[in-house]
This record gives C-alpha cells, sequence and structure tokens, in this order.
C-alpha cells in the first residue's frame, strides 16, 4: 500500500533563535530538519541594494498636488503605487507625470550609493553559486548605471521597461523560468511591502523585507495582504538568515 505523506514537501527546521526576526510562518514548518534548496536571490534595487536617494514624498506630490496626494495616500495607507495612479490619466498630463518622475529619479541617480552589506553579500553569494537576479520599476539607465559604478551585476536585471513590473509576479517568473528554477526555490528581497513582498509572494517565492527603520511594525500593516516570510533591519543580516534557513548546496 503507498504511503501517503501527511508532511507538507516543503518544511523548514528552524535551529536557533535567528538575530533577525520570523515574520511569517506560512511557508516553515520546525517538524523536519530538511530545509528547503534555496537556488536564486532576487534583489529590488531603490532602499534594497541603494540607499534611498529619491524623496518619494515630494515625487508624488509633484506628479498628483498636495490634496489628491492626500486623498490617495489616505486611501493606500501602505503606500501610493504612482505608475498605476497614473495609467488612466490623458496621454499630455501622463507625459508630464513620467517628466516630473524621470526628474526625482535623475536626481536620485547622482546622489546614488550602495547599501552597506550589499557588496559582501553579492560576494558570499557567488561564493555559494547562488543566482542573483534584480528587479526594479526604476528604468534601466538606472540599473546599468547602478551595474557601472559599482561593479555587480545581475542577470537578469528587469526595469520598469519589462512590463507588467512589480507588484504583479510577471517579472519574478520571467527570471525562475530564465534560470529554470522554480520561484519555491527562489528568494525576493527588498524594501517595499506592496511591491518587493507583494510580487514575491505571487510568484509563491519566499520573500524577505528589508525595514531599516521598524516602520512596518506600525499597526497600519498588520493586516496586509502579503506578509514576509523574513525580516530584517540590514542586508549584513541575510547571509546567516539564509544559511540557518535554507540549504545553499550549489
Ligand atoms: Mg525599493
Amino acid at each position: 500500500m503507498p504511503l501517503l505523506l501527511s508532511k507538507p514537501l516543503f518544511s523548514l527546521f528552524l535551529h536557533s533563535k535567528p538575530p533577525f526576526s520570523m515574520a511569517h510562518f506560512s511557508n516553515l514548518s520546525t517538524n523536519s530538519t530538511q530545509k528547503a534548496r534555496l537556488r536564486g536571490v532576487v534583489f529590488d534595487m531603490d532602499g534594497t541594494l541603494t540607499i534611498p536617494a529619491i524623496d518619494f514624498t515630494a515625487m508624488y506630490k509633484a506628479v498628483l498636488g498636495d490634496d489628491e496626494y492626500r486623498r490617495i495616500k489616505a486611501e493606500n495607507p501602505s503606500g501610493i503605487d504612482i505608475l498605476h495612479q497614473i495609467e488612466d490619466w490623458s496621454p499630455e498630463k501622463q507625459r508630464k507625470a513620467y517628466e516630473t518622475i524621470a526628474d526625482y529619479e535623475r536626481q536620485g541617480l547622482d546622489r546614488l550609493e550602495i547599501m552597506p552589506g550589499a557588496a559582501q553579500l553579492c560576494g558570499l553569494l557567488d561564493l555559494k553559486k547562488l543566482r542573483r537576479g534584480l528587479i526594479t520599476r526604476n528604468v534601466k539607465t538606472a540599473v546599468d548605471l547602478f551595474q557601472t559604478r559599482f561593479g555587480i551585476t545581475f542577470s537578469p536585471a528587469l526595469s520598469r521597461e519589462f512590463c507588467p513590473y512589480k507588484p504583479d509576479p510577471a517579472p519574478l517568473l520571467h527570471i525562475c523560468s530564465a534560470w529554470e528554477i522554480q520561484p519555491s526555490e527562489v528568494i525576493m528581497i527588498g524594501d517595499s511591502l506592496k511591491d518587493d513582498v507583494a510580487c514575491g509572494k505571487r510568484a509563491g517565492a519566499f520573500t524577505c523585507l528589508l525595514d531599516q527603520t521598524g516602520r512596518y511594525d506600525s499597526p497600519e500593516y498588520a493586516d496586509v495582504e502579503f506578509k514576509p516570510d523574513f525580516k530584517v533591519t540590514s542586508l549584513t543580516q541575510v547571509y546567516s538568515l539564509l544559511e540557518a534557513n535554507f540549504d545553499l548546496t550549489p
């Protein structure tokens, strides 16, 4: 008689109390020593691999106007999706909005700095032969500039030109298929709950939220639809988190 497996195929064993918080246990189980195999890491760029250099609040106000900004912000406490907000605007209004967004992004590029721990983390992932990808809602020129300036490359690196963009799972699914691995063998790391965590969870990947200031501990984020599997306050915590929770065998 065939044996019926009642245990979830996907189970992880948490060895010890890690220095990072386990935000969510949906994919995790403590009754097995088997760790999930991790074969790829996908990063967000702005605010994750780079220090936030874009004043998003100022950008949103410049695009929407103060009153409209306040109204939309009240309706979307977890964050405004500016590209979505302008989707239905007239071509002329939309063109102006994109110009304003591009201006803010250009200013951000001038002040671009790499996130502490990013280069070291990428080096450690390379040692384990883990694939590194990138998904951003920023433009391709910004990705190119980041990769050249800091000498770290990601493949594939998908920018806003790849549609639909985050939080749609399409870019992450595209990367998984390019890598010929399952989304369940990938972790998405980013600083946005509404874009990075939502994209990762929708695709069926693990997710890690980078929350440097603890802003997502606020009660307004308690009932969000997609919660991260892991939460860190610095990229320097990520590698030990991966080692503790995943099988990193190349
Ligand atoms: Mg970001």
